[in-house]
């Protein structure tokens, strides 16, 4: 097959890795636990040759001996302050990659001919910038495409492609985002894929989403859990009409209760993933319901506040990742900020990969008033879209004190905090107006320690009431 020459892909690579995930499907977690030795070596291996930052760091380690649980373990704000001696190819510098992601025009443009791009929302001070190669892309590819249970197993073995699908994207569209970038650059490589799906932007009004949903349709949705709860209630309410055959979710915690809401509102397969911007596919479900870890491809480690592993089913304040994909620019006992819990049993389904729960991304939807008192939903994602993409703010809480009034808190102060907030007043205001809601009343406060839950992240929007309260929908989260 032709591959074009705009986007980052290697055939070789593909077939390998799709090859490769087949098989350790069947495999035993003997062979599963050696896989996983003999990649965390090489990856050793890659970072002691090619990156500065890791050969001090991992000074006196040897690749074939190591052991992962003695090594130091590694956070965002340190890479990213010692970028260019983090990577592993010295041609990338993030003062010239920031300048790429700045560009919306540029998404899921190959980087130097050769890597895809993404950058993570800044939870924790400036976002991260991600950077990986074709062979990485290859193995992310076949995780995404092979191991995703499907709900109507005869409809896609007659039709593996999608291609009688109708498939919508409903998430953050602005930016070089890992989610929207993968699905471009798909769209990119494979003109079926584009033929049969649509990315729809959150930042527009809840009327013109569903107005844009109604029309194309999607027999399958694509999006993150707070979205699905909105579209759940825009069916309930009658306002959304088109029903879906599936709703995949990620990116954010999907609760139990959403889940059965969006299954019972929308009359369709709910199917949950896990990714990060650090490792796109971490955990996909199998038809049992159950969560798995692509463990042949990465290690994670639930650890406690000094970073000591705690036993299987002990709850965790967070949890470091080891990515055995990457060797551009290595992630090694990575402190990803998740909960996760492995279970104790094997899966009945007989994946030989472990079973994980995963906590620790909460940020509420708001449920304003507009001017009659009808309920307005506000996703946390595009809030906190509008503040990191058009007023460069990251770290922050804005907080809801009734359905017309938000308080916004900021850690700096002086002029810095008070230009800072002119322009989050201004990106609020436009997102409130866009959804029809009179001017909101936006209380700033600067110099505030920002309150730090239990994983050591900020949670960024928080709802006055528990989410439905102001909707008249019952308790579900
Ligand atoms: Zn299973």
């Amino acid at each position: 097959m032709a591959t074009p020459a705009h986007t980052v892909f290697d055939s070789l690579h593909s077939g390998v890795a799709a090859a490769d995930v087949l098989a350790t499907d069947r495999a035993t977690p003997a062979e599963l636990a050696a896989k996983q030795r003999q990649r965390l070596i090489c990856l050793v291996q890659a970072a002691l040759q090619h990156s500065p930052l890791y050969r001090q760091r991992l000074h006196g380690v040897s690749p074939a001996t190591v052991r992962l649980d003695t090594l130091p373990v590694v956070t965002k704000g340190e890479l990213m302050q010692r970028f260019d001696e983090w990577v592993c190819d010295p041609q990338l510098k993030l003062a010239e990659l920031r300048a790429f992601t700045a560009d919306p025009l540029r998404i899921a443009e190959p980087y130097l001919g050769k890597y895809v791009v993404w950058e993570s929302s800044g939870t924790s001070g400036q976002p991260g910038v991600f950077v990986q190669d074709a062979r990485a892309m290859a193995t992310y590819d076949a995780l995404e495409a092979l191991r995703r249970s499907v709900p109507q197993p005869l409809k896609r073995w007659l039709d593996p492609m999608y291609l009688s699908e109708r498939i919508a994207f409903v998430g953050a569209t602005t930016g070089h985002f890992a989610s929207y970038v993968s699905i471009q650059r798909l769209c990119q490589l494979n003109p079926w894929v584009a033929q049969v799906m649509r990315s729809l932007s959150i930042l527009q009004s809840t009327a013109s989403l569903i107005e844009a949903l109604d029309a194309y349709a999607p027999t399958i949705i694509s999006t993150y859990p707070t979205v699905a709860a909105l579209l759940a209630d825009e069916a309930a309410r009658g306002a959304l009409r088109h029903r879906p055959n599936e709703v995949w979710t990620g990116g954010e915690t999907l609760s139990p209760g959403v889940r059965k809401w969006v299954e019972k509102s929308l009359h369709c397969a709910v199917r949950n993933s896990y990714g990060a911007s650090e490792f796109l596919t971490i955990g996909w479900e199998c038809g049992q319901g159950h969560m798995h870890a692509n463990t042949d491809w990465l290690i994670l480690e639930p650890v406690d506040e000094k970073f000591r592993s705690v036993r299987p089913g002990q709850e965790c304040h967070t949890t470091l990742l080891t990515n055995l994909v990457n060797t551009v620019q290595p992630l090694i006992r990575y402190d990803l900020g998740d909960q996760v819990s492995f279970g104790r049993q094997r899966c009945a389904c007989g994946s030989p990969l472990p079973v994980i729960e995963v906590a620790g991304r909460h940020d509420d939807a708001l449920t304003m008033l507009d001017q009659h008192g009808r309920p307005v939903t506000l996703l946390p994602l595009a809030l906190t879209t509008v503040l990191e993409d058009q007023a460069a703010v990251f770290e922050f809480q804005l907080r809801q004190l009734d359905g017309h009034t938000l308080e916004l808190s900021l850690p700096q102060s002086g002029a810095e905090a008070t230009s800072m907030m002119v322009r989050c007043r201004h990106v609020l205001q436009g997102l409130a107006h866009q959804h029809g809601l009179a001017p909101i009343k936006l209380i700033g406060k600067c110099g505030v320690t920002l309150p730090r839950g239990r994983s050591g992240k900020v949670q960024r929007v928080v709802a006055a009431h528990p989410a439905g309260a102001l909707a008249g929908r019952g308790p579900q989260m």
